[in-house]
Order: C-alpha cells, then sequence, then structure tokens
C-alpha cells in the first residue's frame, strides 16, 4: 500500500478559515446570514459559497487579495511536513472548498504538490462569481444537487487507486464526507467529534510537526515503502 495524502486548506493548512475572515472583514452582517444557513445546512455549501462571493465587487480584487495575503498564517511545520512527503515520494494533494487566487499563492513557495483542486473566481462582471471545476460525481450522495462545490470525495475517487492507503487531513463540514473514504484521519476542531460518530480511524493534531510524526509511524509500523 502506498500513502497518499489530501489535504484541506482553510483552517487546516491555514490557522483560521480565510473565508470567514474575508467576510468578516468585508461584508459581516450578510454573510453571516448565510454561514449560519450552511452551518445548519439549509442550504448546501456549494450555493452558500457562491451567495457569500457575490457580496463582493470586482472593484474589490485587489483589497481582498492584499488582505488575505496579509492575514493568513500558514500552521505551523507545513514546511517540513510537504518536504517530508516529496522526501519520501508519498503524492500530496490540496483539496479545498476555498478558491484559487488565495490558495495558489499561499502555498506556491512550499510546493510543487501532485495537485491542487479548488473553486475558481470570474472577476469579469460586478460581483465575484465563483466557478466549481470539481463537481459531484455520481457516487456522491449530493450529485443531484451538485451541492459540494469542490467534491472531495470525487477528487479521491478520481485521483486514488486502491492500492493507496488514503490519507486525509482536515479540521470541519467540507472534510466530513472525504473522511468517510479515508484509511485514516488527522483531525482538528470539528471533525475529531465526526470521525468518532462516524468510527473512522483517526489521530487528533495541532501543528503539521504532529502530522509528520504520525506518517513516520504509520509508514514504520506498517513497512509501507513508498514508490515512484
Ligand atoms: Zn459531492
Amino acid at each position: 500500500m502506498q500513502p497518499i495524502i489530501f489535504c484541506d486548506f482553510d483552517g487546516t493548512i491555514t490557522e483560521t478559515d480565510n473565508i470567514f475572515s474575508l467576510m468578516t472583514e468585508f461584508v459581516p452582517e450578510e454573510s453571516e446570514k448565510i454561514a449560519k444557513a450552511m452551518m445548519e445546512q439549509t442550504i448546501s455549501f456549494k450555493d452558500g459559497l457562491s451567495a457569500m462571493f457575490r457580496l463582493l465587487s470586482t472593484q474589490q480584487k485587489d483589497d481582498v487579495i492584499q488582505y488575505l495575503m496579509n492575514s493568513a498564517v500558514i500552521r505551523e511545520g507545513f514546511g517540513e511536513f510537504v518536504r517530508y512527503a516529496q522526501d519520501n515520494n508519498i503524492p500530496f494533494y490540496i483539496v479545498s472548498g476555498g478558491v484559487d487566487f488565495f490558495i495558489k499563492p499561499l502555498v506556491e513557495k512550499y510546493g510543487p504538490f501532485s495537485g491542487i483542486y479548488c473553486n475558481k473566481a470570474d472577476f469579469s462582471g460586478d460581483q465575484i462569481e465563483l466557478i466549481y471545476p470539481n463537481s459531484c460525481d455520481e457516487a456522491c450522495t449530493k450529485f443531484s444537487t451538485q451541492g459540494c462545490g469542490c467534491c472531495k470525495p470525487s477528487v479521491m475517487r478520481k485521483v486514488a487507486t486502491e492500492d493507496h492507503y488514503k490519507i486525509v487531513i482536515g479540521d470541519s463540514l467540507s472534510d466530513f464526507e472525504a473522511a468517510k473514504l479515508a484509511d485514516i484521519v488527522l483531525a482538528r476542531d470539528h471533525l475529531i467529534q465526526r470521525c468518532e460518530e462516524l468510527h473512522v480511524p483517526y489521530k487528533p493534531f495541532t501543528t503539521f510537526h504532529d502530522c509528520l510524526h504520525i506518517v513516520q509511524e504509520l509508514l514504520d509500523s506498517t513497512n509501507t515503502v513508498p514508490t515512484i
């Protein structure tokens, strides 16, 4: 079995959720109603995300990007963890419900990655319009509504093979479905409780130093020799 890593971005690679902090900074009242509906799952993750970004004018593009570049904090140990995966030929995918215009510049210096799957933004109109290139496949429970936006389980089914030992790293709602497909979950925050409920094997983590030690132990204990 070869390990493969699927890592979330917001609240996982970064300390906090960038979309939440962006909305709180630029459109606090309007976005809060949408966020609440998303958490209560009265609207889909995708529809909520689209509605939030539509609150932002495309004229705010530079301010939005500048704000995120200044406010996002990469979680401790991320660089070492990525290098460990690279040195051991462990494929490392970033799979995120966030948007390319802030994810790519923030992770660029740590790459290359095996792939970055996320949403895109269209700045050609008056408001920011999100585009979803990684939609739900037929095996996703939200296929009929395409409700995931960036569908993490669909990406995993596309990228991983049966021989892969799937390591999912994440923290919240958008990782719940991905966790069900994982061989092991490295979890923070809401995802810890969700793994307990789902009876999915997981290890809690705080920094990426923890993740490195967990993966290192896994490799040692299973004698998994990664091959190219
Ligand atoms: Zn889906």
